[in-house]
């Protein structure tokens, strides 16, 4: 049960159903690719797992190691370890990385308790190491004239920082440079392992060509049409979407 689970879950944004009858299952331990063209509803799920108060579940359930997320509020959610790659303010001028990531280590000690500042540092700078980061880093304001590397680097070490338990990145479907790109496979690689569970969500198969998913699934008009190995990803390439969209209607035809 140790998993995020969504079960036939449905989302509407004013009268409009944007996702149909979603399921799928994320183990710890796991990285989940999970692809489909423009708008099929990629970001909408991403959105309603942080509890985004636009999006309005009409139907279905949302589990994290058993637990309803749905009744969850969104900071809630956060600290039991879910992780939204999107979630964070997008520039806070003046304040370092460090200060940053610092304070939002300390929001997570149980109250009276304080984050030493040496125990702060000795993890910051070990997490840094596994990544590969310079150190000078840390003492940049946060998002400030960041390249699209660097909000990735800062991403990325703040996922390394808060041990969440579940990850959902979503990469924006325009502007992943190589330098970008590199960091967040970099990143994902080096800090997946039995107890963190990862959904990749990505337009581009390219960015799986550096992070080999176990699972990939293909995601049409609101639901999921395909799942499969890495293999998926390879053949989507070839076949396109359409390939995808067709099967799935095949399948459901011949069940
Ligand atoms: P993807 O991430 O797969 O490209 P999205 O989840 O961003 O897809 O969008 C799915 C559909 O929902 C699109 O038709 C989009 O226009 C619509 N949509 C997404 N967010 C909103 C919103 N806040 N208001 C109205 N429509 C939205
Ligand atoms: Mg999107």
């Amino acid at each position: 049960m140790k998993e995020l689970r969504v079960e036939n879950l449905r989302v509407a944004i004013g009268d409009q159903e944007i996702v149909r009858g979603l399921s799928l299952r994320v183990p710890r331990g796991e990285v989940h690719a999970l692809m489909g063209p423009n708008g099929s509803g990629k970001s909408t799920l991403a959105k309603v797992l942080a509890g985004h108060p636009d999006y309005h579940v009409t139907g279905g359930k949302v589990l994290m190691d058993g637990e309803n997320l749905l009744e969850l509020e969104p900071d809630e959610r956060a600290r039991r370890g879910l992780f939204l790659a999107f979630q964070y303010p997008s520039e806070i001028p003046g304040v370092s990385i460090a200060n940053f990531l610092r304070a939002a280590l300390q929001a997570r000690v149980p109250e009276g308790e304080e984050l030493e500042a040496t125990d702060y540092y000795a993890k910051l700078y070990e997490k840094m190491e596994l990544l590969g980061m310079d150190r000078s880093f840390t003492s940049r304001s946060v998002n400030e004239g960041f390249s699209g590397g660097e909000k990735k680097r800062a991403e990325i070490l703040q996922l390394a920082m808060l041990e969440p338990k579940y990850a959902v990145l979503d990469e924006t479907d325009s502007g992943l440079d190589i330098d970008a790109l590199k960091t967040v496979a970099h990143g994902v690689n080096s800090l997946r392992g039995p107890d963190l569970g990862i959904l990749l969500i990505t337009h581009y198969q390219r960015l799986l060509n550096y992070i080999i998913p176990d699972y990939v699934h293909v995601m049409v008009g609101g639901r999921i049409v395909r799942s499969g190995r890495k293999e998926l990803a390879l053949e989507l390439e070839e076949r396109g979407y359409d390939w995808a969209r067709e099967g799935a209607a095949e399948s459901a035809f011949t069940r």
